[in-house]
């Protein structure tokens, strides 16, 4: 049906081919052309089409293999060079077949936090370069990753089109590249070009499906050599942090949605090194090959270079002048060995204790090491111990029969810490009698608040003597509860207040004689007095 389908061009988006057919075609019905092509059902797919298969058969070419629509037209190689070897055999499987709808969460591009970018974008110098190599201008698949700002090939700044990706209007719709767009002449960083260096030779050719382990092997290998690894596989984390940040242009990382701050304990860097690898973006991925002063290039090839060597070719000479080759087997089978020190297995293999642990870390052996240490004692012998027991409790019984049983932790020391270890029932049992309780000896000199009291109450009356009532006089004397409380201590104030709650008047009257001063009650009595002396 499709025998007009045109050829393919290099690093083209299979919908973009598809756009080029709806042209030449002039079809009538989107909707129709679409499900031609992919099926019942289907949609436009920009970067993840799905049922490929389906489209295979329905084209007479015999070199457009669905396995190959897939490797060199489809954004899907990216992600496949990042993800378990499992789950990039069910992506492959899920785009070949029908489970378009699968593709993002089987890649992780839902669970990532790099945006995907809204609309379709273009080079403007790629068009004008292809339209003279192939007679019209054709949408590139490395333009469309998320993450990638610039061009792989003129490094220069993408440009947006007005064409949105996952649009419902025009879910149905192949659309070409637009004749005319807004050019953009905005800068672009070193970061942002190898970025995009690296996504195009990845997508283009590059059929690597190293599996997630020894991605992650190799990456341990790149931090230990920058220091930033132990041996044992152990990442400073703090550190890598702290450096990735500063090789990243300011803002880079933030823009990206790979924003890293010091201090965080967990972020997708130390997801991707530390424990069991996760999967992570393509971009995330290539930020830390990138700090680790590769290129994809030379990285992917780091495991193909040593797959290549053959098993029976001698390691390198410089690396057999640098270690001692010591027995592989047997120093597993010592390391395990819990009865054996790590000095004896040093004494054994012939190697200091150091070579001993490198040699075990290499070889990915357990560490801590389960094992004896020096520092280690024998248990004593149980006889031992029951009578040392005895002696203990025999000295301790001893001593609380003395006339002052008291104190005898702090004077046989030895003996109350050993029953407190090993018999503390016993000593439990056996402790001095408690010393009869003492009587408390009060804090509070009460005969001196008594009179500092009743000085106070004479003072308030002195101020106000107008007959005030008990609770007032209490309130402003501010002991209502110690004087509820200790009545027998405060005999001296109960009488005063009583005192003046009944005869104010004499009261202070009284109180001038005593203190030697005119008290304002007896002036104003004596003013009374006086004026009503001279009113008779
Ligand atoms: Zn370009």
């Amino acid at each position: 049906m499709h025998g007009h389908f045109p050829n393919p061009h290099p690093d083209e988006l299979l919908y973009g081919v598809c756009a080029r057919l709806s042209e030449r075609a002039n079809v009538p019905s989107k909707k129709g052309f679409c499900e031609s092509l992919f099926g019942a059902g289907s949609i436009a797919v920009i970067d993840l089409p799905s049922r490929l298969g389906f489209l295979a058969d329905q084209l007479p070419l015999e070199h457009l293999k669905a396995e190959a629509l897939l490797q060199n037209h489809t954004l899907l190689p990216l992600y496949l060079a990042f993800l378990p070897k499992a789950r990039a055999e069910k992506c492959k499987q899920a785009a070949l077949g029908d489970g378009g709808k699968s593709l993002p969460f089987l890649t992780g591009i839902m669970a990532s936090k790099i945006e995907q970018p809204a609309n379709l974008r273009l080079c403007p110098i790629c068009a004008d370069e292809d339209k003279k190599a192939y007679g019209e201008p054709y949408w590139h698949r490395s333009h469309q990753v998320a993450g990638i700002a610039t061009c792989y090939r003129h490094r220069i700044r993408l440009v947006e089109t007005l064409i949105r990706r996952g649009s419902r209007l025009n879910r149905h719709e192949f659309q070409s590249l637009p004749r005319t767009w807004q050019e953009t002449d905005e800068a672009t960083t070193e970061g942002e070009r190898l970025l995009a260096t690296d996504t195009h030779w990845l997508l283009n050719g590059n059929a690597f499906e190293p599996g997630l382990e020894l991605l992650k092997g190799n990456y341990i290998l790149g931090l230990q050599a920058r220091h930033l690894a132990h041996i044992s596989g152990r990442v400073y984390v703090t550190q890598l942090t702290k450096q990735f940040a500063e090789r990243n242009e300011a803002g880079n990382l933030e823009r990206l949605g790979c924003a890293l701050s010091a201090g965080q304990s967990s972020s997708w860097l130390v997801d991707m090194i530390r424990g069991r690898p996760r999967c992570a973006h393509p971009i995330q991925h290539l930020l830390l090959i990138n700090f680790l002063g590769h290129t994809a290039q030379t990285f992917f090839e780091i495991p193909v270079r040593e797959q290549k060597r053959p098993y029976w070719e001698a390691p390198s000479p410089k690396k057999e002048t640098k270690q001692k080759r010591i027995d592989q087997n047997l120093l597993a089978r010592l390391w395990v060995a819990r009865r054996i020190s790590l000095r004896e297995i040093s004494r054994r293999l012939g190697v200091d204790p150091m070579t001993v642990k490198r040699h075990a870390a290499r070889a990915g052996l357990r560490f801590p090491r389960k094992g004896v240490r020096l520092t280690w004692k024998k248990p004593p012998d149980p006889r031992h111990l029951f009578t040392r027991l005895l002696f203990h409790q025999r000295r301790w019984e001893t001593a609380l029969e003395e006339p002052e049983p008291h104190g005898l932790r702090k004077r046989i020391p030895s003996t109350y810490s050993y029953l407190f270890r090993f018999d503390r029932k016993w000593l439990d049992q056996h402790r001095p009698p408690l010393p009869e309780p003492k009587p408390r000896k009060s804090r509070v000199d009460w005969q001196a608040r008594d009179r500092e009291l009743v000085e106070n109450i004479r003072e308030i009356i002195l101020r106000a003597p107008r007959p005030s009532t008990r609770g007032k006089l209490l309130a402003e004397l501010g002991i209502g509860n110690m004087l509820r409380r200790n009545p027998g201590e405060l005999k001296r104030t109960r009488e005063e207040i009583q005192k003046s709650m009944l005869h104010p008047l004499s009261y202070s009257a009284s109180e001038k004689d005593r203190r030697g001063y005119k008290s304002r009650a007896k002036l104003v009595r004596g003013d009374l007095k006086d004026s009503r002396m001279a009113q008779d």
